[in-house]
């Protein structure tokens, strides 16, 4: 106990207690309907919180955009407003449920943005799903609860100068759909790590994370170009249990050079491409050897260009190409009238064969699933993706 109060008093970021977040949940609305099972209060945020209408029961009110602001009553308009709902209920909104309270601003394009608050617990409970499959085993849930945790608290601000809120709720901070999204699993896990945070040099860090890394993970300095002490290749032989674990690609020459056209590259035919790995396995450079020069890409610049999906890491080696064997003397005479017709750098590929799916930094999902089938903790699972950290309780 007493070195949880000592790692919390020399925390910087210390939160006393549990965190208010503001989460974004609808923007770009013409109108919204709110309701709550016993009803809700209404305030004026323009106007010192005055309470300007309340609902006695579960009938939701239909919120729309006017001439001069938006409303629900007559011949009165609002700019800012903030609904409570009573007893505690959920709010509900356009049908779904969430925890916390509702705000409601018009943005400067003159539409309605919906903004859920909700303490970050309760956001939690909702988050987990989206992030790791629910029947992962129970450490490696508890892993993926205090790096959501994390990525919450350190990113609290990070919307706040574009949009008005803190956090979005899909992919550019983490995917929140409210009550609906809630798991039993979820909860037991959020709560069993309640208020728990990873810190390195009493900071929150930038918890990366990704589904299999392939063997081992990618150092810092090969993703974001600069060393972060937290962020160190860790080998990893636990995630090839993952079943898209293997992958293979075929590059055409032709589609290489059209994405690397609407890169900016001023390249005219492909001749050769050659791939270098590092000692670890991953795609280093691809050297890409054209008419008038050459260009040199990063495996990360390549799996960019080619998309994430389609190049699922860049834990990836060249493969001979299958070439045509020919026995028959006959068919080489064919093969070869054959080829003298055919274009050859059109019909090019770079072969690739690859492991694993992610940008390999930071925890590995199916690697922590593995750790935690051997009896591994989450703690200790946090502290072997993410070097020299602390997992420090930020409150009770
Ligand atoms: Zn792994």
């Amino acid at each position: 106990m007493k070195w949880f109060v000592l790692q919390f008093l020399l925390c910087s970021f210390s939160f006393a207690i549990n965190p208010m977040l503001d989460v974004g949940i609808l923007q770009g609305q013409k109108k919204v309907s709110i309701g709550a099972k016993y009803g809700f209060q209404v305030f004026n945020l323009d106007a010192n919180k005055k309470k300007i209408f309340t609902r006695w029961n579960a009938t939701p009110i239909k919120i729309r955009l006017t001439q001069r602001g938006f409303g629900f009553l007559k011949k009165v308009d609002y700019h800012r407003i903030y609904i409570k709902p009573f007893k505690r209920q959920n709010i509900v909104v356009n049908g779904k449920p969430y925890r916390g309270t509702i705000e409601i601003f018009e943005d400067k394009f003159g539409k309605l943005t919906i903004v859920n608050k909700v303490d970050i617990e309760s956001y939690l409970y909702s988050v987990i799903k989206a992030e790791m499959l629910i029947t992962s085993p129970i450490e490696a849930l508890k892993a993926q609860a205090v790096v959501a945790r994390t990525y919450a608290m350190k990113n609290i601000d990070k919307f706040r100068d574009a949009y008005g809120f803190g956090l979005t709720a899909d992919v550019r901070s983490q995917v929140y759909a409210g009550v609906s999204s809630e798991h039993p699993l979820a909860i037991k896990v959020v709560d069993n790590t309640r208020g728990l945070v990873i810190t390195y040099k009493k900071e929150l860090i930038s918890t990366y994370y990704h589904s299999a890394c392939g063997g081992s993970t990618l150092d810092s300095r090969h993703w974001l170009g600069k060393k972060v002490e937290f962020l160190k290749s860790k080998s990893c032989k636990w995630c090839n249990a993952y079943k898209n674990y293997k992958w293979e690609l075929d590059i055409p020459y032709e589609k290489l050079k059209n994405l690397l056209r609407l890169d900016g590259k001023k390249l005219k035919n492909i001749d050769n491409l050659q791939v270098k790995n590092s000692q670890d396995g991953r795609l280093k450079t691809l050297i890409v050897n054209h008419s008038s020069g050459k260009i040199s890409l990063s495996g990360a610049k390549l799996r960019k260009l080619m998309g994430p999906s389609t190049m699922r890491s860049t834990m990836a080696f060249q493969q001979e190409s299958s070439s045509v064997k020919i026995t028959n003397p006959d068919e080489s005479a064919i093969m070869d009238i054959l080829s003298r017709f055919s274009k050859p750098s059109n019909s090019r590929v770079l072969s690739l064969k690859g492991q694993g799916f992610g940008h390999g930094v930071g925890l590995c999902q199916w690697g922590a699933k593995g750790l935690a089938k051997q009896k591994k903790s989450f703690k200790q699972i946090l502290q072997y993706y993410y070097s020299d950290v602390d997992i420090v309780k930020t409150y009770y």
